[in-house]
């Protein structure tokens, strides 16, 4: 849309200028590169129905998955804070992961790929002071989520989750509207079915029939 190019053509006029300047392309193999268009940077939630049904909130960064799990979702809503619990990074192929985890493991029950797509960092922010503050502001390019959001440290691994008012805002509860998974579009159960896990504990983790 046209936001994102014009939010994508201010950064370009920033970060690659001075290494494109300071080399000869005609002469040097290195790469011209460019500013990509959209960032590639990884951003996934994984819904998982494990001990507590719960959505792990992953966002790439330095090569791993910085997770967090966020036991009631997000919401759409700015006025919503979702505590959000930091937990440990995660390899990067983690992201493409929907299946079941064996009973009895570290997590068992049924994970589902509930939202996956690109994530930048607010502009003017570094990641690294971000994170030492505690104060998180980007942008992501998702399936279900988009837009401006935060996630913004209170004590210790406790963070909140909130969006930040944009067109994206909605009172709509995306956890209700939008319960499948993004990568095979069956809900909790019907991946358990489907990876020989318990269907009927996925299954609590499914909004109720009407
Ligand atoms: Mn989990």
């Amino acid at each position: 849309m046209s936001r994102g190019a014009a939010g994508a053509g201010t950064r370009r006029l920033m970060s690659l200028d001075e290494y494109v300047r300071k080399r000869d392309f005609t002469r040097t193999k290195e790469p011209r590169g460019r500013e990509r268009a959209r960032p590639s940077a990884l951003y996934v939630i994984q819904k998982h129905r494990a001990s507590h049904l719960h959505y792990d909130f992953r966002l790439e960064a330095e090569g791993v998955l910085r997770s967090w799990s966020v036991p009631k979702g997000p919401s759409l809503d700015p006025a919503v804070k979702r505590l959000a619990m930091a937990v440990e990074d995660h390899p990067v192929e983690y992201g493409s992961f929907e299946g079941t985890i064996p009973e009895g493991e570290y997590g068992g029950g049924t994970v589902m790929l509930w939202d996956t797509g690109t994530w930048e960092l607010e502009p003017g922010l570094a990641w690294r002071d971000a994170l030492r503050t505690g104060r998180l502001r980007f942008t992501l390019h998702g399936r279900k989520l988009r837009g401006v959001w935060n996630l913004t440290r209170m004590r210790d691994r406790q963070w909140l989750l909130i969006k930040s008012r944009d067109q994206h805002a909605s009172q709509d509860d995306v956890t209700l509207t939008k319960p499948r998974s993004v990568k095979s579009r069956r809900l909790l159960a019907g991946i358990a079915r489907a990876h020989g896990g318990d269907v009927a504990k996925a299954a609590t983790g499914d909004p109720a029939r009407r």
